[in-house]
């Protein structure tokens, strides 16, 4: 929650967070809601900033489901891709194809390469494998590769 945020935000005007349904934070039940399973995990919301109420006006820039607006998002880079900065519109659509595209090559990896999903962490992580964080990269991309796979197998 961003102090600030919270503060300028505030007015009469405001409405309830259609992404996080007010609450501030996103979670697998929004997700699902808003179909996007493989693209989003729970954390705090995007669409609001974590406030849980929105400008009206908000809505009409931004789609409610925009992929690329997560919390890692930068405050500059946030506030660009609202206002339909040219740049900031293609890293959002340069963002969504790569996401894409990992989907597919985990899918023919598993799928037609047989490959598990503890193989498929371990080749997408190769050039980490020395780092101190491989771990912790590995358990969360294992787990968003069985989502995938799961995902597949459910179509
Ligand atoms: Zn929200």
């Amino acid at each position: 929650m961003n102090f600030l945020n919270r503060f300028f935000n505030r007015g009469e005007s405001q409405i309830e967070c259609p992404r996080c349904l007010g609450k501030g934070h996103v979670d697998w039940a929004d997700i699902k809601r808003l179909n996007q399973v493989l693209k989003w995990i729970p954390g705090s919301c995007a669409f609001c900033n974590g406030v849980g109420k929105i400008d009206p006006k908000m809505e009409k820039k931004v789609a409610v489901d925009a992929t690329y607006l997560v919390d890692n998002l930068s405050e500059i880079e946030r506030r660009l891709y609202i206002n339909g900065n040219p740049e900031a519109l293609e890293r959002a659509a340069q963002y969504e194809s790569n996401l894409e595209s990992f989907v597919e090559q985990v899918n023919y990896l598993h799928f037609h390469g047989k490959l598990s999903s503890e193989q498929i962490t371990e080749f997408f992580l190769l050039s980490q494998i020395n780092s101190d964080s491989y771990d912790d990269e590995k358990a969360k991309l294992t787990d968003y590769i069985n989502r995938i796979i799961a995902r597949g197998e459910s179509k």
